[in-house]
């Protein structure tokens, strides 16, 4: 399949710090429903606002996507000052319900919720892409183990909140599916943990994608002749804007390496090094034989 034209990562993402946010318990009905989550993170003045590409926004090193991916520990710890600083600078995550809210704000359920969401989905393809079988088993187990028996599903979402329930229910799963009839991967099957994993992101990243418009965010129609209009990804808040961050860096251009015999190109099994199979380790083997007694 031939790709019409490069599409490049412009994000579209209006950032509005909210430079004085408070924790508050809020009473309303769309937070009350979950037990220790009702409060929302409400605030009190907007600064202006900007329309900064995420890389931009790295810093020494530490990129903007693992920077939103570190706001799940201090919602974890509760650590307000942290999370206050994070709006103080990028504004908010981007609840869907934000304006729905009385008094005006996030749900602080919802972040947590979304951030668990996120960062099981980076770390989980950074063990994929690295093929950490070891990081891999134990993050499968531990899902395994809390969730209940005889499910057919099974959320890989690791520290969310476990027994709430879920506030954005299309955009918080990251759901493994065993084939039909099929138990999920004994220790010996190693293939099929893999395949059954990178389906399971492959989903999850599809479904946030299925939201994401693309839409004309700056114009300048000041000369008839030539307006200018530039599109791009449109990002709810910080944390879409992050997600299409690591999209088109990190996770769209990964290529599973293929298999070194001219001519092959078949992607390489997981734990091959160079070739899809010793039939090819061969022929490549002995065509370069061939080539050297040529040359002699
Ligand atoms: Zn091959």
């Amino acid at each position: 399949m031939e790709s019409l034209r490069n599409v490049y990562g412009e994000i579209a993402w209006s950032r509005r710090p909210w430079p004085q946010v408070q924790v508050r318990p809020g009473a309303d009905e769309l937070s009350c429903g979950l037990s220790k989550e009702d409060r929302l993170i409400v605030w009190t003045q907007y600064a202006p606002s900007d329309w900064p590409h995420p890389d931009k926004l790295d810093v020494e090193g530490l990129r903007f996507y693992e920077r939103v991916v570190g706001l799940q520990s201090a919602f974890c710890e509760e650590n307000w000052e942290e999370v206050a600083d994070f709006y103080g600078t990028y504004g908010p995550l981007g609840d869907p319900a934000v304006l729905k809210q009385k008094p005006l704000g996030e749900r602080v359920g919802w972040c947590r919720q979304a951030l668990a969401w996120f960062a099981s989905l980076v770390r989980l393809v950074g063990l994929l892409q690295t093929e950490d079988d070891a990081g891999l088993w134990l993050w499968f187990e531990s899902c395994l183990s809390r969730s209940p028996g005889g499910s057919v599903l099974l959320d890989l979402v690791r520290d969310g909140v476990p027994r709430g329930a879920l506030l954005d229910q299309t955009r918080m799963r990251i759901e493994l599916v065993p084939q039909a009839g099929r138990t999920w991967p004994g220790a010996r099957e190693r293939q099929r943990l893999y395949d059954l994993i990178w389906d399971a992101v492959i989903d999850a990243v599809q479904g946030r994608l299925a939201d994401t418009h693309l839409e004309p965010f700056r114009r300048v129609l000041s000369r008839p002749s030539r307006p200018v209009v530039q599109w791009g990804f449109a990002a709810g808040g910080a944390l879409d804007a992050a997600f299409l961050q690591w999209f088109f860096e990190i996770f769209a251009p990964f290529q599973r390496p293929t298999c070194e015999r001219p001519g092959c190109d078949r992607p390489l099994p997981v734990g091959r090094r160079k070739y899809c199979c010793p039939q090819c380790a061969n022929a490549h083997r002995k065509q370069r034989q061939r080539e050297r007694e040529r040359v002699r």
